[in-house]
């Protein structure tokens, strides 16, 4: 039995002020025992998450292509996000695909370098509503998967998160239905198996995509779903809340 994640992706949502508020209100939550829960705020309020939550891990949303310390002007590194408290860290999110530019070798190095430090690297994956419509998800997703897998290897997969985000499906209210969702995840965890059978059974995939309150439990309900990737769901703590106990 894989155990349940739901994870917070505040994307560059929040003031110091609405932070505090959020974090507190998360820290009074009754969570359910056998789910893991991770938040990911923006990189300015990774200690003050790590300080006040307990039992709810920190990640951040991104990190540097190389580990350590060095030249590398507005990065932060695996190492540094470690050191400020994170245990996990989201990597290939389709907003920095797109806007970042970031391609899949670039992906591959921060989820070597988060491996690296000692983080539990998120790596997302999702594809276009044109790559979709064009009936090309499932090869999309695997491409975006084999191209880490050249580079990291399979066995770095035993240590890490997949989150399935189609494209068309982030902050659009638009979400795959359960059956879509599930299709998808069935085709990534075939593509693990092909490499270890025995990681991808173990292996974590979580469904993103405008999941709320009320759609979590059908979604999370499907045999190869194993949680959440919560963008604007997750600023508001009662409906991040109700989305954990969902799954
Ligand atoms: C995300 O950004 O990872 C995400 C899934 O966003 P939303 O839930 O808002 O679609």
């Amino acid at each position: 039995m894989r155990r349940p994640l739901v994870a917070g992706n505040w994307k560059m949502n929040g003031s110091m002020q609405e932070v505090s508020v959020l974090l507190n209100a998360l820290a009074a939550l009754e969570l359910p025992g056998d789910v893991d829960v991770a938040v990911f705020p923006g990189m300015l309020y990774l200690a003050q998450a790590g300080s006040t939550l307990k039992g709810i891990a920190v990640g951040a949303q991104d990190c540097a292509v190389s580990a350590g310390f060095g030249a590398m002007t507005g990065e932060t590194s695996a190492t540094q996000l470690k050191d400020a408290g994170c245990s996990m860290v989201l990597v290939g999110h389709s907003e920095r695909r797109e806007l970042q530019c970031e391609s899949d070798d670039t992906v591959a190095g921060k989820f070597v370098a988060a491996q690296s430090a000692g983080l539990v690297p998120v790596l997302c994956v999702g594809e276009t509503l044109q790559q979709r419509e064009q009936g090309r998800a499932i090869e999309t997703v695997t491409e975006q998967v084999e191209a880490v897998i050249r580079v990291a290897g399979i066995d770095a997969f035993a240590d890490a998160v997949l989150a399935y985000e189609p494209v068309w499906a982030i902050g659009t209210g638009l979400t795959a239905t359960p059956e879509q969702a599930q299709q998808v995840h069935e085709a990534l965890r075939g593509v693990i198996a092909c490499h270890s059978a025995g990681i991808a059974q173990g292996l974590r995939i979580l469904y993103g995509g405008s999941v709320k309150a009320d759609n979590a439990t059908e979604l999370f309900a499907q045999e190869d779903i194993d949680g959440g990737l919560v963008g604007g769901a997750s600023l508001d703590a009662e409906e991040f809340g109700a989305i954990c106990r969902a799954a």
